[in-house]
């Protein structure tokens, strides 16, 4: 069957569709845009004009590829307009029967051939293709927010979608200047699944009142590489969004512990404190000067100091990476004062000091890290501090994803890399840090806690077991 694509169907011209219209347009296709709310279309075709011409007027569009783009968009009232598009993508709320009723009114408008796809994040595609007569043309198509920015569309199949759909519509995205990734239909995806601890890690150091927000965020931001800390992203993106995908996913994996939300953030949400939108959430927005989180330079009696692979020794302190042991059970087992650090990417280090070091041990790792020029911050004895632990979780999850067949491996780091700019894919990173570190960290945080919130996937147990086999 052939899937030549000249017209798009846009349902929905919230957010969302009011973006994937322009992108579509702006490829050249006519776009029959269709809200059931009147209102809501012409707000749209106004948001993109505004959008189009503010490109033109910083020099980065032409004003006739502008016009050309809002020449293309057709606002319509009826659904029934839709019949000549060859794709339909739907962005309407995100709820199972508004979705199931509208594809099946498209399954009668529409001839067998058209595609049809949803821009879900949370619900399942092949629940959405159930009762569509060819449900082989239905497809997710997830684009991320703002549709015109973002590089990346998961392309989602259901258990009934034709592996030919799924080409095309990555074919038909890659020439719009995306970047297609395949995965099958599961909850949260790619994205939506494998971030779940970039969050749930800050909101538990929150809730063990671990360090300050801002020292929480600096570390992810600075040590991590990540563009923002996790706690303003999720004040950015507003609590109550967040809160629900992470609510809806956890839902989703039976209450799996894995994804549980975080009761803080809730108290947030119960409160109205919605983040940047509401004017409160973590932080005040806009946010006032924040205060410098990092440690002033402190002065320490010269040690001598010894370096050995991962650890340090300064006189009888014990300075040494983190496993996911707390400073205080590695100052128990040796019997001398501890300070770990956590991952460290560009100049910034992370230190937990144990309760049983006096202040001057403790000074010295500190001084010892500002001779050599980096930023620190100290956080309480927490196991496998914050980039580690929130990395080694990352990873983890990336590798359920891989061995439950979700996506490839490179499609889930590019999806990672592109769906929420981390600094690098969690495969590649759980490789760089070796799968047996990242293994000994989770069975270390599973040992402390006692909780399966951070139970190794089997496949990371056959990395770490492959890695040893190979050296
Ligand atoms: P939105 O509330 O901004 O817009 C939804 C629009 O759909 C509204 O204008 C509404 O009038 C219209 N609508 C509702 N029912 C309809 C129907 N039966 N027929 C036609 N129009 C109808 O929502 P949004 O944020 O643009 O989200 C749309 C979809 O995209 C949802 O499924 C959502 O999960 C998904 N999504 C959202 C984001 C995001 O960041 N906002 C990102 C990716 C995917």
């Amino acid at each position: 069957m052939s899937h030549e694509i000249k017209t798009v169907a846009v349902i929905g011209s919230g957010t969302m569709g009011a973006g994937i219209a322009e992108v579509a347009a702006a490829a050249g296709h006519d776009v029959l845009l269709f809200d059931i709310n009147q209102d809501a279309l012409t707000r749209a075709i106004d948001g993109i004009r505004q959008r189009l011409t503010s490109r033109v007027s910083r020099g980065k569009l032409s004003a006739e590829a502008c016009e050309r783009t809002l020449k293309k968009i057709y606002a319509v009232a009826d659904i029934a307009s839709l019949a000549p598009a060859n794709l339909v993508i739907e962005a309407a709320s995100e709820r199972l029967e508004v979705k199931k009723a509208l594809f099946s009114q498209l399954a009668e408008i529409c001839p067998p051939q058209t595609l049809l796809t949803s821009n879900t994040s949370s619900i399942s595609i092949t629940a959405i293709a159930a009762d569509v007569r060819f449900p082989e043309r239905v497809a997710g198509l997830h684009f991320f927010n703002p549709a015109p920015v973002m590089k990346l569309v998961e392309v989602v199949s259901g258990l009934a979608t034709s592996p030919e759909v799924a080409e095309t519509l990555c074919n038909c995205v890659a020439a719009w200047g995306k970047k297609p990734v395949r995965c099958r239909s599961t909850p949260g995806f790619i994205v939506n699944r494998i971030a779940r601890p970039f969050y749930a890690e800050a909101w538990r150091a929150l809730e063990e009142q671990v360090a300050t927000p801002e020292v929480i965020d600096s570390s992810l931001r600075e040590g991590g590489g990540f563009p923002m800390g996790p706690l303003a992203l999720t004040d950015m993106i507003g609590h109550d969004v967040n809160f629900a995908v992470t609510s809806s996913v956890f839902n989703a994996f039976w209450q799996d512990r894995r994804f549980l939300p975080s009761l803080l953030q809730q108290e947030l949400v119960l409160g109205g404190r919605l983040g940047k939108k509401s004017g409160q959430g973590v932080y005040r927005w806009p946010v006032e000067a924040v205060s410098d989180p990092y440690l002033s330079a402190v002065s320490a009696v010269p040690g001598e100091i010894t370096e050995n692979g991962d650890s340090v020794t300064i006189d009888d302190l014990l300075l040494i990476e983190t496993q996911g042991e707390t400073a205080l059970a590695l100052a128990m087992r040796h019997q001398r004062p501890v300070v770990v650090f956590d991952r460290i990417e560009g100049d910034v280090v992370v230190l937990a000091a144990a309760q049983t070091n006096v202040q001057a041990d403790t000074d010295q790792a500190v001084h010892y890290f500002q001779q050599q020029g980096k930023k620190v911050l100290q956080i309480a004895d927490y196991p496998g501090l914050l980039v580690w632990r929130t990395v080694a979780m990352l990873a983890n999850e990336a590798l359920d994803a891989v061995q439950k067949h979700v996506a490839s491996e490179q499609d889930i780091d590019t999806a990672m890399r592109l769906g929420v700019n981390y600094p690098k894919g969690p495969l590649q990173w759980g490789a760089e840090l070796g799968w047996q570190n990242v293994l000994r960290v989770l069975e270390n945080l599973q040992a402390h806690y006692g909780e399966e919130r951070y139970r190794p996937s089997s496949l990371l147990r056959q990395r770490a077991l492959l890695e040893n086999h190979h050296e």
